[in-house]
């Protein structure tokens, strides 16, 4: 099964998959979720979904 001819997007936010060649881009050239509208940009190190820290006293 050759199946990676093409690169795929996997969405980190409805953890759909589709080709990279079937999604649409936004202005800035990211690839944009086709289903929940997700924006890949690089800037993955969100400060505002790191308020869980791991060193909260249990
Ligand atoms: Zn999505």
């Amino acid at each position: 099964m050759s199946t990676e001819d093409a690169a795929t997007f996997d969405c980190p936010e409805c953890d759909v998959s589709a080709p990279s060649t079937s999604v649409p881009y936004d202005s800035l050239g990211y690839v944009v979720c086709p289903v929940c509208g997700y924006a890949a940009t690089p800037e993955a190190e969100n400060p505002a979904i790191a308020d869980r820290s791991p060193s909260a006293s249990d």
